[in-house]
């Protein structure tokens, strides 16, 4: 099993190369992104399984039609990403991972997210792949949609850092770490030039969304407890699926999320703003498949959600304040309002 954190293979053709390599393997994929990636194959997998949720049935159904494989290999987006994480864990397996989007950072955490009626449980430590390979032609057939949402997992930083910060600052144990603060922030300054990139579709941002996403993933694994890539931004994202009952794309949810938390932070929203229209993002309600109705009542669940993801934000800072929840909910509807004003 790795230990360290291997470098992205970005290059055209990476996959052919690579897979002509491996013994016997096992995909764990998603339908779209297997039509895309069987061709580029050299070999022809051992097993092919799709997994259709991360649901617990799911993720159990998986590990049992996987079972005495040697060899992981995740092909396709989050779903696939946690899936092959999860399998390879419990049979103890090489892992190998193929995102086929840069639309999310899973391939580059230790955790995996298991769905269970009512419950969101992420499971860690997941293995570190011993290979990450981003081919830029199976990365640009993804929908550009998809590739450009992989920018909220890097500017969900400007929120986090600043909720880590509240923690720190409340006495909560969060592997505070200022050289992790500044390498987190030099990360959000690189946005200015790449965001504009990221929305003129350009493929090589695609890959540099992942770069970063790579650059990253040591922080998770030597500060476990560190929020500084996700925190109230990320805990609106999941309550918003959860009260729509609907799959949404992440990184959609996130972007609403960032803009809304940031004018609740009075941290810079404008700034945020300017990024996401920058990088093309969408995030307000109607173009991100959601009403206002539901987003209002998203705002008014965040208290009790945040007792099912117990991450200190700007959330529990201004219940605290105000426990009859008033003032978090008068701040909840500014933003509202800030995000109605946009574009
Ligand atoms: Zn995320």
């Amino acid at each position: 099993m790795a230990s360290v954190w291997p470098k992205l293979q970005r290059h055209a053709g990476a996959l052919r190369e690579r897979s002509r390599e491996w013994p016997a393997f096992t995909v764990i994929t998603t339908p779209s992104p297997w039509r895309v990636a069987e061709p580029m194959l050299s070999r022809v997998p051992a097993r092919v399984i799709f997994v259709p949720s991360l649901r617990r049935a799911d993720l159990d159904q998986a590990l049992a039609q996987a079972r005495g494989a040697g060899l992981i290999v995740g092909i396709g987006s989050g779903t696939a990403m946690d899936a092959a994480k999860y399998v390879s864990k419990h049979l103890d397996a090489r892992l190998i991972q193929v995102p086929s989007t840069a639309s999310n950072n899973a391939c580059f955490t230790r955790a995996c997210w298991v769905l269970e009626p009512g419950e969101r449980r992420s499971e860690r430590p997941t293995p570190i792949p011993e290979a990450i390979i981003a081919d830029p032609g199976l990365i640009g057939s993804a929908p550009a949609s998809l590739n450009a949402a992989g920018i909220m997992e890097i500017l969900c930083s400007h929120t986090a850092l600043f909720d880590w910060e509240l923690a720190h600052h409340a006495g909560r144990d969060v592997d505070w770490n200022e050289p992790l603060r500044d390498f987190a922030q030099g990360e959000l300054d690189r946005l200015e030039t790449l965001a504009p990139l990221v929305g003129a579709g350009d493929v090589e941002a695609y890959l540099d969304l992942l770069e970063a996403d790579a650059r990253f993933a040591p922080g998770f694994t030597a500060h476990p407890k560190a929020r500084f890539n996700s925190a109230s931004e990320h805990l609106f994202g999941w309550a918003l699926e959860e009260q729509t009952g609907r799959r949404l794309v992440h990184g959609e949810t996130v972007s609403l999320g960032i803009l809304l938390m940031a004018h609740i932070q009075d941290n810079r929203p404008e700034w945020a703003a300017r990024m996401t229209l920058a990088a093309r993002v969408p995030f307000r309600p109607e173009d991100i498949g959601v009403t206002w109705d539901e987003v209002t009542r998203t705002c008014a669940m965040l208290p009790a959600f945040t007792r099912k993801v117990p991450w200190y934000s700007i959330i529990d800072v201004l219940a605290e304040r105000d426990p009859s929840l008033a003032l978090l909910q008068n701040r909840c509807a500014a933003a509202r309002d800030f995000v109605r004003g946009l574009g």
